[in-house]
């Protein structure tokens, strides 16, 4: 299948363009609204010298906005850099140095002086700044709120850039399925964030792979409560959502109330996001079983799952979530629970499955010779497909090490069962050799969240003359429980082989996590040490 998001979007615009496409807040906009907004801005961006496969930049939370512009990009053959939000200056001024964007677009409320000035030391030629509550008010009547931001001489306002355009319509070119639609950066858990080229075949396929997944289609509404910037957003929320025809919700950010209401009042029947989303939902005494009954396909994915967070979801609301793994890389996922399964738990490790491989993608477990291992045996999850991309953006060195015998190398390490369900057992680069001693810390991390007044953990290996490597924990503890690094170790050494339970742990306040929810081990490593508590 070669069609395209773009050619997904174009068949609803010549099929149904007064179908509602986009809600935030109390503003719906039709298909056709985006069309119109979309081909006023890239007729905009046309005038300025954007030309095929040219960057442009996003800087923006999950608004509207970023539909519209990426729409717009598209509709010219250029490149959208999707760049979160949450990175300060110094952070967003290497992501501008490695795609080297024409454009930015920015909210202007992000618009800080380290971003200003990460932006006059980039190539960076044009930036178009928008506000956060525009079309918040009605398209129709044009009401658009001003820039509310001071220090944004030199900036467009998209909105003033789409009105001195209306009714103009680009270039009509169309992207080919090899071309890049989005560059998107992994989340750099394991190092320096790698830009992934997204071509428009991954987009596709990741917007397919859920829509058929978890049978989407004209009458779904989808909660947009993943990162838009992130692949899960892309494909998840963007890409379904023109695969299937069906309807999008934005929210700007995610609070728990702010999500109780537009459950209660948009009915969403689908949604994927980062499993501390559900948590938070789970543990709010304002969100009501009734508020979430129309939610009944819910995916959860970039992070390990346990099975009592599982369980507990689903007493509360009713609905069963279903894991799903894949990452930047792959667009969206590879392996997924089927709507119609509970995931197993595993012979290995207490985790539950991943999943089975979705539709088109080709799933291997792989010794260190890239060949395939047996059932049953540990080995690296290796992935090809229509999702997985084929190279990353200015980086030989990464495309050298990620990519064997035609498939991508996840990092993860798993295994098979016979009946064909995929387990996760931890990141390659995470293992600990401990007395010549595999240990996984995931394992680790696990056995301490049975202790009552754990809240969240962190487990790295410590360079140790005797050992090698020994084991050592982060905790930080639940509110209202005590407990000492003693009696930590010992709970860990009366249920884990001696080689694997901690010879040291350190209370802290926090865990250090990447925004996309993931516990950060590199930065709890002997060298860089965390407040301590
Ligand atoms: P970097 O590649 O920069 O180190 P990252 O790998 O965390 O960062 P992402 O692409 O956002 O960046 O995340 C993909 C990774 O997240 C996978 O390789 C895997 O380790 C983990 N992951 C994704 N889904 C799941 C899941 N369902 N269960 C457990 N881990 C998961
Ligand atoms: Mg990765």
């Amino acid at each position: 299948d070669d069609e395209t998001a773009l050619d997904m979007f174009r068949a609803l615009v010549a099929d149904s363009p007064d179908s509602p496409l986009l809600d935030y807040f109390d503003n719906s906009l039709s298909v056709d609204d985006i069309d119109r907004l979309s081909d006023s801005l890239a007729a905009g961006l046309s005038d300025g010298g954007f030309h095929e496969g040219d960057r442009l930049a996003l800087y923006l939370q999950n608004v509207p906005q970023y539909v519209v512009t990426l729409l717009a990009v598209w509709k010219l053959k250029g490149i959208a850099v999707a760049i979160n939000p949450m990175l300060t200056g110094h952070e967003v001024s290497k992501l501008l140095a490695d795609s080297t964007p024409k454009v930015l677009v920015c909210l202007d409320e992000l618009f800080t002086l380290g971003i200003a000035t990460a932006v006059a030391n980039s190539t960076v030629t044009r930036v178009i700044t928008t506000s956060p509550l525009d079309w918040r008010a009605t398209i129709a009547d044009s009401s658009i709120v001003a820039n509310t931001v001071d220090g944004l001489d030199g900036c467009e306002d998209l909105s003033e850039l789409i009105k001195h355009n209306d009714n103009r319509k680009p270039p009509h070119l169309s992207p080919v399925p090899d071309d890049v639609a989005v560059i998107t950066y992994t989340s750099g858990t394991t190092g320096v964030p790698k830009g992934a080229m997204n071509s428009h075949r991954n987009v596709a396929t990741g917007g397919r792979a859920y829509r058929d997944w978890f049978g989407l289609g004209r009458d779904d509404i989808i909660l947009g409560i993943a990162p838009l910037f992130h692949v899960t957003g892309l494909s998840g929320h963007i890409a379904s959502t023109l695969a299937a025809g069906a309807r999008l919700i934005l929210l700007y950010r995610f609070t728990v109330d702010e999500v109780a209401r537009v459950v209660r009042d948009k009915r969403p029947t689908f949604t994927v996001g980062a499993i501390t989303a559900f948590i938070a939902l789970a543990n709010s005494p304002e969100v009501r079983h009734a508020d979430l009954a129309s939610l009944t396909k819910v995916a959860s994915g970039g992070a390990p799952v346990a099975a009592a967070t599982i369980d507990n979801f689903e007493d509360l609301f009713g609905s069963y979530i279903h894991n799903v793994y894949g990452m930047t890389e792959t667009t969206s996922p590879v392996l997924a629970v089927p709507m119609n399964s509970r995931a197993p738990v595993g012979t290995q490790t207490e985790a539950l499955s991943v999943g089975v491989p979705v539709i088109t993608a080709d799933v291997a477990v792989v010794g260190d010779d890239g060949l395939p291992v047996a059932v049953g045996e540990l080995g690296e999850v290796a992935v090809s497909g229509p999702q997985v991309i084929t190279g990353y953006w200015n980086n030989p060195a990464a495309d050298a090490e990620a990519f064997r015998n035609g498939r991508l190398l996840t990092g993860d390490v798993g295994y098979r069962d016979d009946a064909g369900w995929f387990y996760l057992v931890d990141r390659r680069k995470d293992m600990i050799i401990a007395s010549g001693y595999k240990v996984w810390p995931r394992e680790v991390e696990d056995t301490l969240y049975k202790h009552e007044a754990v809240l969240e953990a962190g487990v790295v290996g410590q360079p140790d003359d005797y050992r090698g490597e020994s084991v050592m924990a982060f905790v930080s503890l639940r509110d209202g429980f005590e407990t000492t690094p003693q009696e930590l170790i010992d709970f860990c050494r009366s249920r884990m082989a001696a080689y694997k339970y901690p010879r040291e742990v350190v209370i802290v306040d926090a865990i250090p996590k990447t925004v996309t929810g993931k516990v950060l081990r590199r930065e709890l490593r002997p060298g860089i040490q965390p407040e301590l508590h």
